[in-house]
């Protein structure tokens, strides 16, 4: 099976790195193809625009999701966009690895969202959740944090992590498709022990060894909502 990791940390070092270099590791060992985005080392642009695209149907008036959409049929991605949307679409599972920032993505990984999961590529004409283009994939978050569980638990004050992620797990994994695996966090890092430190990136590996056949995230599949696009009773 083929892996793609996206990964957004500028230090080779840190835990992230070790947290990529663990599932990397881990991935090969057992017989999968692992590719990994290093964003910051590819100097990845995050910013969407009209560089995007190699031409602009309406050169007077830029729309991004319209131009995405007929670059999605014409083949006319810019080159580092259409390199990261083959990437992903020859992928099996799909990892992003990230330090929490401002309760999201960092922003060179959201920039890599906005640009690589294009319109008419990766979704659009009813193509979406439990219809989506990637339907069957997989899709997991492995993240590090500078708080600690309880601040992320359900009457933390930070809020409960499942809502911070939700943008992330239903709102990009799960809107194009994906069976969302449940997120890897390694709480607080720079304050935990080696100890610690080192039963993360065991129990990351661990949790690795079974992606395949691990439960996933329940969420709701189309036929569960109504014309109004809500829950029926
Ligand atoms: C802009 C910004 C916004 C932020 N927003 C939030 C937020 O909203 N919520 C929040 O909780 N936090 C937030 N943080 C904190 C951030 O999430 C943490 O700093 C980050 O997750 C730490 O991960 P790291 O990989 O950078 O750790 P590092 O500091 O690089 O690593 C931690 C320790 O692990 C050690 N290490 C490296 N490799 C190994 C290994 N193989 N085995 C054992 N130890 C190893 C390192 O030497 C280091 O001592 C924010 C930080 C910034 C800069």
């Amino acid at each position: 099976m083929n892996v793609l990791i996206v990964y957004a940390h500028e230090e080779p070092k840190s835990f992230n790195g070790a947290m990529r270099d663990t599932a990397v590791r881990v991935l090969r060992e057992t017989g999968h193809t692992v590719e990994v985005s290093d964003l910051y080392v590819m100097r990845f642009n995050p910013v969407g625009g009209k560089h995007d695209f190699t031409t602009l149907t309406d050169p007077d008036y830029f729309k991004y999701g319209v131009e995405q959409t007929k670059a999605s049929e014409a083949k006319t991605f810019a080159a580092d966009v259409a390199a990261e949307q083959e990437k992903l679409l020859r992928a099996d599972l799909l990892i992003f690895q990230f330090p929490l920032w401002w309760f999201g993505l960092p922003a060179i990984m959201k920039g890599w969202v906005d640009r690589v999961f294009a319109v008419g590529l990766t979704y659009g004409g009813g193509r979406w959740y439990s219809n989506g283009v990637f339907k069957r994939k997989r899709a997991m978050v492995s993240l590090t944090t500078g708080g600690g569980p309880t601040i992320y638990s359900p009457t933390g004050l930070n809020g409960e992590m499942d809502s911070l992620l939700f943008p992330i797990q239903h709102g990009m994994f799960y809107f194009l498709g994906f069976d969302v695996l449940p997120p890897f966090v390694a709480w607080s890092v720079a304050r935990s022990s080696q100890e610690q430190r080192e039963e993360y990136l065991r129990a990351y590996a661990e949790r690795l060894r079974n992606w395949r056949t691990s439960e996933t995230i329940h969420f709701p599949s189309l036929e569960e909502y109504d014309e109004t696009m809500q829950l029926k009773s």
